[in-house]
């Protein structure tokens, strides 16, 4: 197996004024990688938007329309909890494209990258909590509907439960959606997943870790997905101003790394997405994110 593919874009990094959410952290983990010699530069591949073909396998013509008209309601900009502009939107298209790219090359090379990615609060016909556009759902009904898989495996080990995507494939069995979350946090009303896991305030890493544990292997040989998603949250750190997890760095690739080994020990191949990281210091979510990216490239397929 090659070296793995690394997606990413210098569109990410949108001017959103002051806002909890660093758009910097994308370029600093790229700069993180490449100057701890983990990545190349040629090791990058630049992510490309995907049409409105792609989007309308999830989101509605309305909710594409007010996007490209910036027609949104008062209530609708307020739970997007982000400010709009034509520079977001042209972000969120181009971080669709990034994970179908990652999602796409994880099938054939076993393990994809894509520094950006993981916005699971978007549904079909309106964004919130940050999240514009559902890179994690057009990525896996994309690549449904061209018939490369059957069966798609969403790991999302955000702080955050998924409830973008939950409910998006709510009433699709070719996608496993499995979120493991703190409870008491946003979203207040969470659609269930297929296995929501939440945990209680301050869990660490031993429980989170448990709980990985008990569920993973178990949803992985049942379900048998050609290829997962793997939403990895810099958020469950216990530093982090969103969350209420109380994960170290050691605990967070831990987990990166007990669920490429055990995606990869089955056979399944593995897009990571980075998705939240709100850090007090923003070097620790760059920490976390180029962490979880380094496990990534560490990972081998192996033969199963
Ligand atoms: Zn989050």
């Amino acid at each position: 197996m090659g070296k793995p593919v690394v997606i990413w874009s210098p569109a990410y990094e949108v001017d959103i004024g002051p806002h909890v959410f660093p758009t910097a952290k994308y370029r600093l983990v790229r700069d993180r990688l490449l100057s701890d010699g983990v990545l190349d530069p040629g090791d990058l591949v630049e992510a490309e938007p995907v049409t409105d073909a792609t989007l309308l396998l999830v989101h509605t013509p309305e909710y594409l329309e007010k996007i490209r008209e910036n027609r949104f309601t008062a209530m609708e900009r307020i739970m997007l909890e982000m400010p709009f502009s034509s520079a977001l939107a042209n972000a969120s298209r181009i971080c669709c494209g990034g994970t179908l790219a990652a999602a796409r090359a994880a099938l054939r090379d076993g393990v994809a990258v894509h520094i950006g990615g993981g916005f699971h609060h978007a549904f079909p016909g309106h964004g919130e909590g940050f999240c514009l556009l559902n890179d994690l759902a057009v990525a896996a009904a994309a690549l449904l509907e061209a018939g490369a898989v059957h069966r798609v495996l969403v790991v999302d080990l955000d702080v955050h439960q998924g409830n973008g995507t939950a409910s998006v494939f709510a009433e699709d069995p070719r996608v496993f959606t499995m979120s493991v979350h703190q409870e008491r946090n946003y979203p207040d009303h969470k659609p269930p997943s297929d296995l929501d896991i939440g945990l209680a305030d301050r869990a660490g890493d031993a429980e989170y870790l448990a709980a990985l544990h008990a569920h993973l292997p178990d949803i992985v040989a049942r379900f048998r997905p050609d290829v997962a998603i793997y939403v990895a949250g810099a958020d469950p750190y216990r530093e982090d101003q969103l969350g209420g997890l109380a994960l170290t760095f050691e605990g967070l690739r831990q987990r990166d790394a007990y669920v490429l080994e055990t995606l990869l020990d089955h056979g399944v191949g593995v897009a990571v997405t980075l998705a939240g990281g709100y850090a007090i210091r923003e070097g620790d979510t760059v920490t976390i994110h180029a962490t979880t990216v380094a496990e990534a490239l560490r990972a081998t397929l192996r033969p199963c």
